[in-house]
């Protein structure tokens, strides 16, 4: 039966599929019920399980470098004990005997009653030993599983299938999942699937920015799309309407394919803006940068002209593995960026983990807790981490270093809120600076730092910021987060997440005429700069400086060509001085009309 879903869209196009359901371990486990026959094997495929995890986890033990925190190690052998008690060893056991149940079941079942146990207890510590439960089973849930349900593994066989001469017939995959973490999100780097769609999400979480990042089609916050929808059942995706169109009709499927092909055509015709000079009709130069998570993204930013690499996210380069990249490593990585940009101006920004952003081998290295906050968002996140972790921050902060001597390289500090962050960052630099010519390696020693304006405290302070730092980039995503006090990854509150609210225009206002006003270089690198709806009032508010995921760039040149300055700043003034939020919206439209 035909129905359709609405959510938020997140990244533009259209694409007709087939439905692959992701479980994620613990929300959706297979239940079916074993025969007889079958019970003794489930049993032992469970105990295998649950040992296969017990080795790894003495395993991970023995191979604990000797700098790791004493509490790590208790936390494995915790983790260990908790899976050896009879509570999960034996009592699962007994559901599949009694009940035949399927392993999976028969674990989230008893974890559920663990949990109730858990909330009865009134003595703090106990109750927090819960997370630790749910880890645990956690980790077996994904042996039993297996590879099957891991959307790397999915990933690689649908990779191989298509190299594999399966070539253009190779249905859409379009992945359903109830939330997809950002670090799972990277294997859609592989461009096997075609789009995604999620129950959880909102517009500027990780995970969206890493759909747009990839150019696939995808709608987030659709509440219920994993339940409803079946493996193999074809779907629309309207990355535009934010719609999720289940078992079209003909005429549905008709319509949409000829949608798809205008899509297509206009994204053809803008590849040719990607060689022109990017000015305005009033003949002023508006430098366009990317956005990118990873080395090879280079290659989008390079075909479609970019400026340069305005933000390059490191910390997905800690993602997916189990351990730190060591400083060879990251230097590696940067490197790969500065030569492929050839020259152009490549901004590194440190490591912004903590929040949505945690990577596992952050968690294995300094351990859950500091991240497991009340508040993530408020949390020890970003410069924060690094500054508490100065060993680990030296180690980027060398790599970065060494990258500069193969091209011009910007170094930038993210969520930035006190001048002695800054002052304590710069005392770090120049440490890295003295230990790599204590080894003899060369760098630029004038290699500029600049600073995220993605607090409000920071843009409504920004001439002590502007004393210490060269350049600034305003990160609109967490500027609007910490403005209207947002959650950016709550679906619950995305629809109060309003970039065009007159306190988030005024604080990028006055960020961009005061950096101007200073002779600081200021640019946009979040999701505003990216928008062609807004790129007309950002030019207004006197920015000249965007950076964005390459899949957006020719977009917004598109505008920016079509624009005058002039006229910009005076809808952009009447904008500032309209303040109610509908009135703005209004003029906004009606300056792109325009
Ligand atoms: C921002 O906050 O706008 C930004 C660019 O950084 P991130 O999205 O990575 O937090
Ligand atoms: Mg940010």
């Amino acid at each position: 039966m035909a129905f359709t879903l609405h959510g938020i869209p997140v990244s533009r196009g259209i694409v007709i599929g087939r439905v692959h359901l992701l479980a994620s371990a613990a929300l959706e486990v297979p239940h079916y019920v074993m025969v007889p026959s079958e019970i003794e094997s489930e049993v032992s495929r469970l105990d295998e399980a649950v040992a296969h995890v017990v080795n790894e986890l003495y395993q991970l033990q023995s191979e604990l470098p000797a700098s790791a925190p004493a509490e790590f190690a208790a936390l494995v052998d915790l983790h260990r004990l908790i899976l050896q008690d009879p509570l999960l060893s034996e009592e699962p056991a007994r559901l599949i005997r009694e009940r035949r149940y399927n392993a999976e079941w028969a674990l989230t079942t008893q974890l559920q009653a663990v949990v109730e146990q858990f909330e009865e207890m009134d003595d703090e510590y106990i109750a927090s030993r819960r997370a630790d439960v749910e880890q645990v089973v956690e980790r077996v849930l994904k042996v039993l599983t297996g590879s099957a349900h891991s959307l790397s593994a999915v990933a690689d066989e649908a990779d191989a299938a298509r190299r594999n001469g399966s070539g253009d017939d190779f249905e859409p995959m379009i992945v359903i999942a109830h939330d997809i973490a950002p670090a799972d999100m990277l294997q859609f780097k592989k461009k096997v699937f075609a789009g995604f769609a999620t129950d959880l999400g909102s517009l500027t979480a990780h995970t969206a920015i890493l759909a747009k990042s990839l150019d696939i089609p995808a709608v987030v916050g659709l509440g219920q799309a994993s339940r409803l929808l079946r493996q193999d059942e074809c779907v629309i995706v309207d990355g535009e309407a934010g719609v999720l169109i289940v078992d079209p009709s003909p005429i549905v499927l008709d319509e949409y394919r000829l949608r798809k092909r205008d899509i297509e055509l206009a994204n053809e015709k803008l590849k040719r803006l990607a060689r022109m000079q990017t000015r305005t009709l009033d003949d002023q130069s508006i430098e366009l940068y990317a956005n990118i998570e990873l080395p090879d993204d280079c290659d989008f930013a390079n075909a479609v002209g970019a400026t340069g690499i305005g933000l390059f996210r490191t910390e997905f380069l800690f993602m997916t593995r189990d351990s730190m990249p060591n400083e060879d490593e990251q230097f590696e990585a940067y490197r790969r960026v500065v030569t492929a940009m050839t020259g152009r101006p490549v901004t590194i920004r440190t490591l912004d983990i903590g929040a949505d952003k945690t990577p596992d081998a952050a968690r294995l290295a300094f351990g859950s807790d500091i991240f497991n906050t009340t508040n993530p968002a408020l949390g020890l996140r970003a410069i924060r981490f690094c500054l508490a972790e100065p060993q680990m921050f030296l180690v980027q902060l060398r790599a970065i270093l060494r990258a500069t001597a193969f091209g011009p390289v910007k170094l930038l500090i993210p969520m930035i809120a006190h001048p002695q962050e800054v002052d304590a960052a710069l005392v770090l630099i120049a440490t890295a600076k003295g230990q790599l010519d204590a080894r003899g390696i060369a760098y630029d020693r004038h290699m500029p730092v600049g600073g995220m304006i993605e607090i409000p405290a920071a843009a409504l302070s920004l001439g002590i910021f502007a004393k210490r730092l060269d350049f600034f980039s305003i990160g609109t995503n967490d500027l609007i987060q910490y403005t209207l006090a947002i959650d950016r990854t709550d679906n619950a509150v995305a629809h109060l997440y309003d970039p065009l609210h007159p306190a988030v225009l005024q604080l990028i206002a006055q960020t961009i005429t005061t950096a101007n006003r200073l002779g600081v270089p200021v640019s946009v690198c979040g999701e505003m700069a990216g928008d062609p709806k807004l790129a007309r009032l950002l030019l207004g508010l006197g920015l000249r400086q965007f950076s964005m995921h390459p899949a957006q760039l020719l977009a917004v040149k598109y505008e920016v060509l079509r624009s005058d300055i002039v006229a910009c700043e005076t809808m952009a003034k009447k904008i500032l001085a309209a303040g109610e939020p509908d009135r703005i919206r209004v003029l906004v439209d009606r300056m792109r009309a325009a």
